[in-house]
């Protein structure tokens, strides 16, 4: 999707809704991931009467956050530094004189986590409350544009009005037909993040985002993992050069990759799962696992909300379509995050939802989809903005690519952390940095120092002429941007 054109979205806004008069609400959002919740946010802000329905409840309360918050970034990365603590202490504190045997209590790991969760959980609770938004227990469903009917967990019906309804209702793991998820043995992301014990055999089917952060949370505690991937590299929307940088140290880390496989079916055995497969040249593959985890990405919650009853297109993708202005084909009804095309990220979501609250509000709301990075908490973390090389070869662009090793900064050696590098493209002609990765720690912060560059148009020589501190990681990115000056200094 490129980016919503600003012209004329004010007029084309007012446009899209309901007579006057026919709504409670100026405002109902079905579902409050971070898309719905930070619209929910923002059109209160600018004077709008918000209703947000949410039907994920722990049986007392109502749980705002979506996936993110509750299964899904937040309880990932709490697991993700808990074991990376664990894994700091088991490999690498002696080569700082210090002497430790650490242990790992499970039940404490996963309690912290959920402490974590639930504390941001109420927070977005007492957000609610603050802009004076109403929550609606329960299932959201499309009845026709302005109409909404919510479904209480105890069956009770309500039906809501309001000039708009924005569709949030986010994703939800894809099931392979062959290898149903049972909760226990056979799971997606939502239980890999509560195994009650460290598996001693987990295979994780598909080498993208979810399979290398929790493949990576149970490695470190002791599993041995196999990741089983059908492309030939790890995260296919990395370049080649970034992606094996990635795998040689999540290799060293002891995770294992069998790439070009397919798993083709699973058998329980007791407390074990036997996988079967193929790999490229056909001949048949074989795993036995305690746990298997299958990550192969997630698909739009579009069944649940009465979509198709109501007359809501869908692409051939099985998304909401949407106009370049997030609007559906039906007169006042919006739709944001994982329901329509693009990346399927917290942040890209969080931005549409900002943008329709702006647009329904008569303002000029904007996201710029090429301007979306994306992170691999792994370790090292690996972040990516733009386009990338391999892009930039198929749009037939003639560009220089500067890189500098972690090997090479002074601030990632005493860290000990020197695995990775720091890749810059930047238009041949123009200078102007048209994408950009990192491989490294901290790379996810790193990022943002190159993307609000490119936010403003920026050019590497933009990047090299701004003054980093030292010593500091970024500095290798400063160091990057003279590479495609040909300025390199410290290698
Ligand atoms: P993904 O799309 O990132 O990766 C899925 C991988 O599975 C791909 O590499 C694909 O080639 C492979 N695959 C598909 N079918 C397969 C099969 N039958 N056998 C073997 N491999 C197969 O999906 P994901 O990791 O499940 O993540 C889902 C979504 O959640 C993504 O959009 C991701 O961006 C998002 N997410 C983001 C973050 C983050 O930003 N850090 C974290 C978690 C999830």
């Amino acid at each position: 999707m490129t980016s919503i054109d600003p012209a004329g979205s004010k007029l084309q806004a007012q446009s899209s809704k309901l007579p006057a008069g026919t709504a409670g609400y100026d405002l109902i959002i079905i579902g409050a991931g971070p898309g719905g919740y930070v619209c929910a946010i923002r059109a209160a802000q600018l004077g709008k009467k918000v209703a947000i329905v949410e039907k994920r409840s722990d049986g007392a309360k109502t749980r705002l956050g979506g996936t993110c918050l509750n299964v899904g970034c937040i309880p990932s990365k709490a697991l993700l530094d808990t074991s990376e603590k664990f894994y700091e202490a088991k490999k690498h504190f002696a080569e700082h004189g210090i002497a430790v045997t650490p242990s790992i209590d499970i039940a404490q790991m996963l309690k912290r986590k959920q402490g974590v969760v639930d504390t941001l959980v109420g927070g977005i609770a007492g957000l609610m409350r603050k802009h004076k938004i109403e929550v609606l227990s329960g299932s959201g469903e499309l009845l026709a544009p302005g109409k909404v009917r919510v479904t209480a967990a105890d069956g009770a019906k309500t039906e809501h009005e309001a000039q708009h309804v924005v569709l949030a209702m986010g994703s939800v793991p894809i099931e392979l037909p062959f290898l149903k998820f049972d909760g226990e043995r056979i799971v997606s992301s939502d239980h890999a993040i509560s195994f009650p014990s460290v598996p001693k055999r987990l295979v994780v089917v598909g080498g993208g985002v979810i399979g290398l952060e929790l493949g990576s949370v149970w490695s470190r505690l002791g599993s041995q993992v196999t990741v089983v991937e059908a492309l030939p590299q790890l995260c296919p929307f990395l370049d080649g050069d970034v992606a094996k940088a990635l795998q040689k140290t999540l290799e060293k880390q002891g995770l294992q990759f069998v790439f070009e496989a397919k798993v083709t079916g699973a058998a329980r055995q007791g407390d074990e799962v036997v996988l079967s497969g193929t790999a490229k040249d056909g001949s048949a593959l074989s795993w036995t696992a305690d746990r298997v985890l299958v990550a192969v990405g997630r698909r739009p919650c579009i069944e649940a909300a009465g979509l198709e009853t109501a007359g809501v297109k869908l692409t051939e993708r099985k998304r909401v379509q949407v106009d370049g202005h997030l609007r559906t084909n039906l007169p006042g009804v919006w739709a944001i995050g994982d329901l329509i095309d693009g990346p399927m990220l917290a942040h890209k979501a969080e931005e549409d939802g900002v943008a329709v609250a702006e647009m329904i509000a008569g303002q000029h709301g904007h996201v710029d989809y090429a301007l979306v990075p994306n992170v691999v908490y792994t370790e090292p973390e690996v972040a990516s903005v733009g386009l990338t090389e391999a892009e930039c070869q198929k749009r037939n662009l003639s560009v220089r690519v500067g890189k500098f090793p972690f090997l090479a900064n002074g601030r990632a050696r005493a860290a000990a952390a020197t695995d990775g590098f720091v890749k810059i493209i930047a238009d041949a002609k123009t200078d102007r940095v048209l994408g950009a990765a990192i491989v490294g720690q901290r790379a996810a912060d790193l990022i943002a120092s190159i993307a609000a560059h490119m936010v403003y148009g920026g050019s590497s020589e933009d990047i090299a002429r701004t003054c980093m501190a030292h010593p500091t990681h970024g500095e290798a990115v400063k160091e990057a941007a003279l590479d495609c000056l040909g300025r390199v200094i410290h290698a």
